[in-house]
């Protein structure tokens, strides 16, 4: 098992990660001070569920825990004001207390969502987080949780560090394949930003990743997840550092936005975004193998590299001009300027983000 500190000042909390860990939940609990006097409450969705929930609830309960669980559908729409309302209304009618905590089974739609729950039932309670998807790397480190509002997205939240994270690679093997796909494109992002040769050991061992081997998942999830905390705890000096994870996000949220949510994956959506990215950085002067290199690593994943050609060029530049990064001409994005180093430029012609939106359809 590897392990991982995730330090952001006034706390930190590790980050397990290993093959069949999740059998040991009782006992972890257990180490981090979660007794078994208070019920707990376990948030997952239907599809992981299926898969795992009756195995974490027997192991709990076989360690003396009592356990409440919480099952919503899979999806973005779970993230809302009204199943927070029943996870409030599960968990008091269980007797959730001050001394309760709340597991969160599942992706990033229910780290968020259960996250919230467990900052807002009584003022905050203990939160564990055990990720089944790869992308949930993401959502595990830096304590942001919320539920959408019918207007717009994640704006109901708060900052709710988890008391630990638990990794259990065993678990990502019943992800749909496209699921995995998409979960790697946000992960091998993490070495595009600030790590090359993570990003040279990526592209030595897609073949592995793609195949779910443990050990190549552990390493790969325990670099990134390490990238991105140090970017976060880094961000409290450096104002501002953390917009670098944001590298594929910008155009890469347009696509979603106008695609309507339902046709690209984040991890999809992201990897066009950051070919846009490294096409943006040889206008501005960078060498043009970056572009080169980031299709290339990117295509070997599978993901996809250019813009849905039914998607409207200017539905995609109005969807960009509505992001709060656009001012007078010039946007800002997150600029390769070689694998594994990037810098946040606000100096983007929108003029020639159009002529890459064209290029990359
Ligand atoms: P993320 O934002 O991390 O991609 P989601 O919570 O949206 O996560 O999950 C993506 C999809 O994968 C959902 O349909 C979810 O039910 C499903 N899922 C999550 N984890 C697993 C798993 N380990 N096995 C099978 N399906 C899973
Ligand atoms: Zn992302």
């Amino acid at each position: 098992m590897k392990q991982l500190t995730v330090d952001l000042g006034e706390r930190s909390y590790p980050i397990y990660i290993g093959e069949g860990i999740i059998s040991g939940l009782a006992a972890t609990l257990a180490n981090h001070k979660i007794g078994t006097k208070s019920p707990i409450l376990v948030v997952t969705d239907e599809n992981v569920a299926k898969f795992y929930l009756a195995q974490v609830k027997d192991s709990l309960e076989a360690g003396g825990y009592r356990v409440a669980t919480a099952v919503v559908a899979p999806g973005e729409k779970s993230k809302s004001l009204a199943v927070l309302e029943d996870m409030i209304t599960v968990a008091l009618e269980a007797g959730l207390d001050r001394s309760s905590a709340v597991i969160a089974i599942g992706g990033g739609v229910v780290g968020d969502l259960a996250g919230f729950v467990a900052a807002s039932y009584m003022r905050g309670i203990r939160f564990v987080q055990i990720p089944t998807t790869i992308l949930a790397h993401d959502s595990s480190v830096g304590g942001k949780v919320a539920v959408n509002h019918r207007l717009a997205k994640n704006v109901i939240g708060a900052f709710h560090q988890p008391e630990f994270v638990l990794y259990d690679t065993a678990t990502l093997k019943t992800l749909p394949e496209r699921e995995i796909r998409a979960g790697l494109s946000e992960l091998v992002k993490e070495g595009f930003i600030w790590d090359r040769e993570f990003v040279e050991w990526f592209d030595a061992n897609t073949d592995k990743l793609l195949a779910l081997d443990s050990e190549a998942l552990a390493h790969a999830l325990y670099i990134g997840c390490g990238v991105k905390a140090t970017v976060v705890s880094q961000d409290e000096r450096e104002g501002g550092l953390r917009a670098i994870l944001n590298l594929g996000h910008t155009i890469g949220h347009a696509l979603e936005a106008v695609s309507g949510y339902d046709e690209l994956l984040h991890g999809e959506a992201i990897a066009i975004g950051m070919v846009g990215a490294a096409m943006l950085s040889e206008k501005l002067g960078n060498p043009g193998s970056i572009a080169v290199e980031t299709e290339r690593i990117l295509r070997k994943l599978g993901l996809p590299v250019r813009i849905p050609s039914h998607l409207d060029t200017d539905a995609i530049m109005s969807a960009l001009m509505h992001d709060k990064k656009f001012k007078e001409g010039t946007m800002v994005f997150i600029i390769p300027t070689a694998i594994g180093e990037v810098e946040i430029n606000s100096n983007v012609s929108s003029v020639w983000v159009r002529e890459i939106v064209e290029r990359l359809k």
